[in-house]
């Protein structure tokens, strides 16, 4: 199940070579091409000829968001605006977003890396991929959407929300896989019990891509349980293309980050300071092969580890641990460092928990998790939801350390966005 054998099973040397030869054509390239890139590379007194090896790559300046936005919109461009095909902004921020361009090369690439994700899960042209993520200037849908044609499969390109007409398409269209984000997921599986559709039965699902935003490995269990299929977490950014950056392959233990075209580095978020394999730190990406805006050592924010060691598929590129969060979702709630994928972990453990939750920050420094009851979980009894409640109070202190309120409300309340999901709303006024 390769769709590039010779890429993906490369030797870690030839790899490494291909790498460099790639980073240092890079490297010339920005040097050459961007005002932005020419500054800071003087800045940290690093020439193109100074890069002789990848652990030269340390020499290399990072570059952040702030770089993006200042040079907003095309001052990061490696090639004539002429030459650019594509314009695709990163999502979720406020103010002036980022604009990411693709060049005809580019857009055939982030094709490619797409095609080699899904064939790696098995998918094949017989499959059909209902693609449930937001069409337009967000990178998920349509990079997705292009390499699943690349690979042969009908593409149904729903986008997200409008169930009525998503359970339609998948049954008239006998769709076997989705790509989805994990709150869409879990709300098309409440959606589907509630029409007493058992996906199981009633239609052709086998897989789901899920990925744009952090979830846990108990999530992906309760969708995998609730819909009947394999989940496999998909990872990517606008900045490095969109999806595909990283995928999980039959196996599901890590997802591949596909290093020809990445070059990968996790630093200490705090220091920047590179960490070695198995520690935990922020991501930090370089592209390897992008024409019309290479980025060096860009920023993601994202916190994860490499996965040491080889996996049981033999592909040479090297597994990302699961995203555990964003440097930036970092609550500090009363002096205490909390990330919301703790909270995620606890709740979605527990069978009585619905498939939505929200924490609310509010007043100098109090938190409320309002918690979806599952459609089975109200007996009726109203001390059993005491009990509930108070269960979950306590592994949340136990987990946090911190003595969050919780509120059990009942299924289907809480608000579901189209996008991505906001879990946090921080309402203090510290
Ligand atoms: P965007 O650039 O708008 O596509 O957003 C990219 C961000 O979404 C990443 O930097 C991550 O924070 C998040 N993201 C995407 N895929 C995943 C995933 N599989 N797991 C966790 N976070 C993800
Ligand atoms: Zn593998």
């Amino acid at each position: 199940m390769f769709w590039d054998e010779k890429i993906e099973m490369m030797e870690r040397g030839a790899l490494e070579a291909l790498q460099l030869k790639r980073l240092q054509a890079t490297v010339r390239r920005v040097a050459r091409k961007v005002p932005r890139y020419q500054q800071k590379l003087a800045e940290s007194r690093v020439q193109p000829r100074d890069i002789r090896s990848l652990a030269d790559v340390h020499r290399l300046p990072f570059t952040t968001n702030a770089d993006l936005r200042e040079t907003y919109p095309t001052g990061l461009l490696a090639v004539p605006k002429d030459d650019t095909l594509r314009l695709h902004t990163s999502s979720g921020t406020t103010g002036k977003p980022k604009a990411l361009f693709f060049s005809a090369k580019d857009v055939d690439n982030a094709a490619e890396l797409i095609a080699r994700c899904l064939v790696m899960t098995g998918v094949t042209k017989r499959d059909v991929l209902q693609n449930m993520m937001t069409y337009g200037l967000f990178t998920g849908a349509l990079v997705m959407h292009y390499g699943a044609e690349k690979v042969g499969c009908l593409v149904i390109p729903a986008g997200p929300g409008n169930s009525e007409k998503q359970l339609l398409l998948m049954q008239d269209f006998r769709t076997t896989v989705i790509h989805v984000t994990p709150s869409y997921a879990l709300y098309l599986a409440d959606f589907l019990e509630k029409k007493g559709v058992d996906p199981r039965r009633d239609l052709a699902l086998r897989k789901a891509f899920v990925g744009a935003e952090p979830y846990t490995e108990e999530t992906r269990r309760k969708i995998e349980q609730a819909l009947g299929i394999d989940v496999y977490n998909s990872y990517g950014l606008s900045e490095m293309n969109g999806p595909g950056v990283a995928f999980e392959c039959e196996h599901k233990c890590g997802m591949h980050l596909w290093e020809d075209n990445y070059l990968l580095e996790i630093v200490d978020p705090k220091t920047g300071e590179p960490l070695p394999d198995g520690q935990t730190g922020e991501l930090v990406l370089t592209t390897l092969c992008r024409e019309a805006m290479p980025l060096l050592r860009y920023r993601s924010r994202d916190i994860t580890s490499i996965i040491p060691g080889p996996c049981p598929c033999a592909r040479t590129h090297r597994r990302l641990h699961r995203i555990t969060g964003r440097a930036d979702d970092m609550l500090t709630v009363r002096g205490v460092n909390i990330y919301p994928q703790q909270i995620e972990r606890v709740l979605m453990s527990l069978p009585a928990v619905g498939r939505n939750y929200q924490i609310v920050l509010e007043g100098l420094d109090e938190m409320t998790v309002n918690v979806e009851l599952a459609e089975a979980g109200f007996d009726g009894h109203v001390e059993h939801l005491t009990r509930l409640q108070s269960e979950i109070a306590d592994r949340l202190r136990a987990e946090t350390l911190t003595k969050p309120k919780v509120h059990l409300v009942p299924p289907g309340t809480l608000p579901v966005s189209e996008g991505k999901a906001k879990r946090v709303i921080d309402n203090r006024s510290l």
